[in-house]
């Protein structure tokens, strides 16, 4: 990987105090290289996981030609053929789904077909049953000629993936949709990155943990349940280091041990420019860490780098206490890095430009993650607006909001009813 120093010397306009976030991601990004092991696994384990290798498809899918509806198969001729506005044709037998398809009829016959069954030789057309009459006799059948096109309601062999074709590229992360086409490929295993090892923990002598006696001035850690919750969600192996007292000793314990063990380490508080506690020192210490403030709100300092011990090395993402912040910071650094470093490709979220139902003070210079409530108004549009109080320790107003309100660096103030761009939290999991 290209050491840190290296990568911010080829910036012409870098400055660490003041750090837009493009610059920042960009920076993680030319740092960040993707762990190398792989192993294979049933496709069912392969839920959330990170494909290693694209996958061919050995097959055409579907295998045959089939019918896409219950109704009559028959040769679209017979439409063309018809002297008058309805066609009729002798069916001469019935093919079910699974069945290898032996019926051949002529062009003024058909064939009873299911949905799924192999379409019989010659035919190209599927005629559904409610178009068509039963003639008395039971061995015709009748239908409008405007009904059906030739080709209507047959799939084609090979529709959904033909054979050689790439179904799926590696980087992909496995979703319940490609679990369900390599199951109809009929691949049992596929090889996937190794699940990233990610430590965490707190930093702050006023934390308590659950359990313990809120002393005076004391808050409980709630950092390492949300960054629980959201590692959980991209499916990493978890240790989670608990509090850290803001004593040299046992920091620098922490941060080797969480180094030696994992791929990644986050850490949250002590990162503040001024801080007098000794976190930033040891991660100094440890390895090739740089401390920044960012250019956005909530979130703004943060510190990034590898750490080193014993001759394992591990990225570091010190993030600041606050709790909005550690989570607007999660997202919208770590969580692109982690991407990164479990070997997915991972498109950026969409965002969509909504109508803002009120006015929101921004100053252009930095970008602004506010949290947003997006709901249909009363002319049927969809209208964001924030969640109350909108400070970096109410974490409530993530629990409450569905999205984040993004407002670019350059962005200024925004007027009740003007367009705004928003990130759906949907889309994080
Ligand atoms: P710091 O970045 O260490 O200056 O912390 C900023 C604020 O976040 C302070 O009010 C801390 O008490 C609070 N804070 C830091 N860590 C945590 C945590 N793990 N859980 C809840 N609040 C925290
Ligand atoms: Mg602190």
């Amino acid at each position: 990987m290209p050491s840190l120093q290296s990568v911010i010397s080829c910036l012409s306009d870098y400055d660490p105090t003041a750090l837009p976030v493009d610059q920042a991601n960009r920076i993680i990004g030319e740092v960040v290289e993707p762990v190398l092991g792989v192993e294979q696994v049933p496709i069912r384990s392969a839920l959330d996981r990170v494909l290693a290798e694209d996958i061919v498809s050995p097959i055409d899918v579907p295998a045959h030609d089939n019918s896409a509806m219950d109704g009559y198969a028959f040769r679209g001729e017979a439409l063309a053929a018809a002297q008058t506005d309805t066609v009729e044709l002798e069916v001469i037998g019935t093919a079910f789904a699974g069945g290898a398809g032996e019926l051949a009829p002529t062009a003024v016959q058909a064939v009873r077909i299911m949905t799924g069954a192999v379409m019989p030789a010659g035919c190209d057309t599927v005629v559904p049953q409610e178009f068509v009459e039963a003639l008395a006799d039971g061995a015709r059948i009748r239908f409008a000629a405007d009904c059906v096109r030739t080709g209507d309601n047959r799939r084609l062999r090979g529709e959904d993936l033909a054979r050689g074709q790439a179904a799926l590229q590696a980087g992909r992360v496995v979703q319940p949709a490609d679990l369900g086409l390599l199951a109809s490929l009929g691949v049992a295993e596929v090889r996937v990155r190794r699940r990233l090892r990610v430590a965490f923990f707190s930093t702050g002598d006023e934390l308590r943990s659950i359990g313990e006696p809120l002393d005076a001035g004391c808050v409980y850690d709630s950092n390492r349940y949300t960054l629980h919750g959201m590692l959980r969600r991209m499916n990493v192996e978890l240790l989670d280091m608990g509090v850290v007292r803001d004593d040299p000793d046992a920091l620098e314990a922490a941060f080797r041990t969480a180094c030696e063990t994992a791929d990644a380490v986050i850490t949250s508080g002590g990162v503040s420019v001024g801080e007098a506690d000794y976190t930033k020192q040891i991660m100094a210490r440890l390895g090739d860490v740089t401390f920044w403030k960012i250019a956005m709100r909530p979130g703004r300092p943060m510190a990034f780098g590898r750490i080193n011990s014993n001759g394992r090395d591990a990225l570091l993402f010190g993030l600041p206490g606050n709790p909005v912040a550690v989570m607007v910071t999660f997202y919208h650094f770590v969580r692109a890095a982690l991407h990164r470093l479990m070997g997915a490709s991972v498109p950026p979220l969409p965002l969509l430009r909504v109508r803002s139902a009120q006015a929101i003070r921004k100053k252009p210079g930095r970008t602004e993650y506010q949290r947003g409530i997006l709901a249909r108004a009363a002319d049927g549009q969809w209208e964001v607006r924030i969640t109350g109080q909108q400070g970096s320790g109410v974490l409530r107003s993530m629990s409450e909001a569905n999205c984040f309100i993004v407002l670019g660096h350059e962005h200024d103030s925004v007027r009740a009813g003007d367009p705004v761009e928003v990130m759906l939290f949907d889309g994080l999991v």
